[in-house]
């Protein structure tokens, strides 16, 4: 069971007034708040052993260093992951990804087909783009129906033995859809194409198992399970991340250099040029170490009770729709009232102190789908609260009551 009271304490930005009114966050699938534990251990790593990893002989380089490599093993155990090596710390999910698809290249050549699902966030999209114009192969997209789930039967029809690659992300951000994640891996797998799943927007919510999925990528960005900007995992298994060719080349990811040639490093050195953010990993550790003392079962007991009760509330109000009905979702609302702009009922609520997400979310291609300019989008956490939700709807009524 979720102590809310005691929880709420450890988030210090919770105690503060927006527009004169008391904050309510709902905007958790854009970015989570982060608790004192992990504020604490930011502080800690610049107030007592700031130094850079992995060169220094002396004392807070060895500090850092083994902070550093122990956070890689916290996130290491977190996911299941077999070997310490393939975590690769990365800035977040868009750096995780941007980093398979400037290497995967090296295995595509024309006419190879890579597979994309209707539901991406921007960030998974336009990577593969720019990898089909550089190798000439082809994108193929998984669509979707009208409750935001992917067809499965259709993505089983575009699987062949041209296909390299299938990307999809674990939970859509946009509509809070949890997608089928084992099928769309097994199916890949049968006819040898990798897969990459970008967990983002799952990881605040499922505790994943690398090993379980057998899923050769997974991508995750810290400030989402309530750690800071900047950080983030690459997961690639091992024999992937060895053939997989460097995406930045600079200092720490080395072996030897000559002008003539330079050996790589090891991994997961091999993908982390240059010095990385150091308390960003440090504090990323700290933030699934702060989330598992809660407990995942817990939380996604606790988001569904709350997903469930502001559902319920809205539906109350006359023209409102919501979009993504998937029985399988996490706590992720997107709606908007007949007749009116999203962006005028954020704007409103906003002003009631509640904030909320408005606009296409970086994912354009869902709006195109269901032919709307975007959604007002709520999206709880398990620092949130039933009377928080209680005074969501009644600024969504006041809003529509003002704007009719
Ligand atoms: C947030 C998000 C991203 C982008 O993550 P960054 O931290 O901005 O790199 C990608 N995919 C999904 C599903 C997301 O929710």
């Amino acid at each position: 069971m979720i102590d809310i009271t005691k929880i709420r304490k450890d988030f210090p930005i919770l105690n503060r007034e927006v527009n004169g009114k008391p904050l309510v966050y709902f905007d958790n699938a854009a970015t989570s708040q982060t608790p004192q534990q992990v504020i604490d251990v930011i502080v800690d790593y610049y107030s007592s052993y700031n130094a850079n990893i992995h060169r220094g002989v002396h004392a807070l380089s060895q500090e850092a260093t083994d902070k550093y490599e122990q956070a890689r093993i916290t996130i290491q155990k977190h996911f299941n992951i077999a070997k310490s090596h393939e975590v690769i710390f990365t800035s977040g999910t868009t750096h995780s990804i941007n980093m398979v698809a400037n290497g995967f290249g090296a295995f595509l050549s024309a006419g190879d087909e890579i597979i994309v699902s209707a539901l991406e966030h921007h960030s998974n999209i336009v990577p593969w783009q720019m990898l089909c114009e550089r190798t000439g192969a082809v994108l193929k997209v998984i669509p979707m129906n009208l409750e935001g789930e992917l067809v499965i039967d259709t993505y089983k029809e575009l699987l062949s033995n041209k296909t390299k690659l299938v990307f999809c992300n674990h939970v859509s951000n946009a509509l809070g859809t949890v997608n089928p994640v084992e099928i769309i891996i097994k199916e890949a797998h049968k006819v040898g194409a990798a897969v990459l799943i970008d967990g983002a927007q799952a990881a605040p919510h499922i505790k994943a198992d690398m090993q379980a999925l057998d899923v050769d990528f997974y991508t995750v960005s810290a400030h989402k399970v309530c750690g800071p900007t900047g950080a983030g995992m690459l997961y690639g298994k091992e024999e992937w991340l060895k053939k997989l060719p460097p995406y930045q080349g600079g200092g720490e990811m080395i072996a030897e250099v000559t002008f003539e040639k330079t050996t790589y490093a090891n991994l997961p050195h091999k993908f982390e040029a240059g010095t990385p953010n150091i308390c960003g990993g440090i504090a990323f550790a700290a933030a699934l170490d702060y989330m598992n003392a809660i407990g995942f079962k817990d939380i996604a007991t606790y988001e569904e009770e709350l997903l469930e009760y502001a559902t319920e509330k809205l539906l109350t109000i006359d023209g409102l729709k919501i979009y993504g009905t998937s029985t399988n979702k996490t706590a992720v609302i997107s709606f908007n009232i007949e007749g009116l702009h999203p962006y005028d009922i954020g704007s409103i609520l906003d002003k009631l102190g509640i904030a909320v997400r408005t606009g296409h979310h970086c994912a354009q291609p869902i709006m195109d789908f269901y032919k709307i300019p975007g959604t007002v989008r709520a999206s709880f956490s398990f620092y949130n609260t039933k009377e928080e939700i209680d005074v969501m709807v009644a600024g969504v009524e006041r809003a529509r009551n003002m704007l009719m």
